[in-house]
């Protein structure tokens, strides 16, 4: 099935990301967290791909077992800046002949040698994917900018462009203050980007992680965010609690306010894709049968 469907249909949707190993050694660790976080029903799951490095090796493969396994649309992400037209054209056939129809296109971290590739940003991408299959293509967006961008509304004339090139729906980077997101949305609306947008949440556990993503979204991090993993985080579970109802509260604050598309960073926890469900149980059930009125 198109996620693209899933989108458009009058239902909410509850989507959970998970990135391959790095090795084959760990893929049966990896494969077996996955299936239990597709166990929890979301509406469709996601698999990152690693620019270039071991990871990409295996996206394919895990799409193509999750989606036979559960029997839910996966999405297959997909980088260009680390390779050549040949591999993602190599990739591409794969995807087909497994039948796999969803794509999350995106350029990739641009390698520290600086790298030389074919493709010079996610549009590239897009046009190759539209040129090649009838794919559902989703692109990745930034509610506070990407790193990169100095310019928020250069950013956003990108973003239209690749809007433009054919892309059926996007996804955000992790945001931990939901007034950036409903900022963006308005003002992407406003510049006529018109597709449908999964909100990218983020369950912060530990203050390890923390200090890894924080570098890599550069995301804003507001003082009660902070607070709370100051106090929580030298103990494992209170974080894990504290990070979990953190999660919960954005998701119950997007959809009062009418966001109907959320992504969940489940780091392949099946214990926190779990929590996030069990805090939301009712509200879920509410939302969905208001859908459906
Ligand atoms: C939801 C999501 C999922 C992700 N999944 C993965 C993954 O699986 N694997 C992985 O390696 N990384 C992943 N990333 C990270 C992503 O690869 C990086 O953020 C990367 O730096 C940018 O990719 P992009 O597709 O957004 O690039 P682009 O859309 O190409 O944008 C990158 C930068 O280039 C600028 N730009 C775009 N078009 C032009 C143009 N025509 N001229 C000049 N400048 C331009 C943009 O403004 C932006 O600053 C993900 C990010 C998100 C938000």
């Amino acid at each position: 099935m198109r996620v693209i469907d899933l989108l458009n249909s009058d239902r909410p949707t509850l989507s959970f990301e998970v990135f391959p190993p790095k090795t084959q050694d760990k893929f049966e660790n990896v494969i077996h967290a996955a299936y239990e976080i597709g166990h929890l029903h979301p509406d469709f799951m996601s698999v990152t791909y690693g620019a270039g490095g071991g990871r990409s090796r295996y996206t394919v493969e895990m799409v193509d077992q999750l989606q036979n396994e559960l029997n839910i649309p996966v999405l297959s992400h997909l980088t260009c800046v680390s390779s050549t037209r040949d591999q993602v054209k190599e990739v591409l056939e794969k995807l087909k002949e497994k039948k796999i129809e969803n794509i999350l296109a995106l350029r990739g971290d641009i390698p520290e040698d600086g790298g030389v590739s074919e493709y010079q940003h996610a549009s590239d991408l897009i046009e190759e994917i539209r040129s090649s299959g009838d794919f559902c293509i989703g692109a990745a967006c930034y509610p506070e900018g990407h790193p990169e961008s100095s310019d928020k509304n250069e950013d956003l004339k990108y973003l239209k462009e690749k809007v433009d090139a054919g892309v059926d729906f996007l996804t955000t980077q992790m945001f931990f203050q939901n007034d950036l997101f409903y900022r963006f949305l308005y003002r992407i609306r406003e510049i006529g980007i018109e597709v449908p947008v999964c909100a990218g949440i983020m369950p912060v556990t530990s203050s390890r992680q923390l200090k890894r993503i924080g570098g890599m979204s550069g995301a804003f991090m507001p003082q009660n965010f902070i607070a709370m993993v100051d106090r929580f985080g030298g103990s494992a579970d209170a974080m894990k609690q504290a990070g979990v109802q953190y999660a919960a509260q954005q998701i119950i604050d997007l959809l009062a306010n009418g966001v109907k598309h959320i992504h969940v960073y489940t780091m392949n926890r099946p214990d926190i894709a779990a929590a996030i469900l069990d805090n939301l149980s009712e509200i879920w059930k509410y939302e969905i049968s208001r859908s459906t009125e």
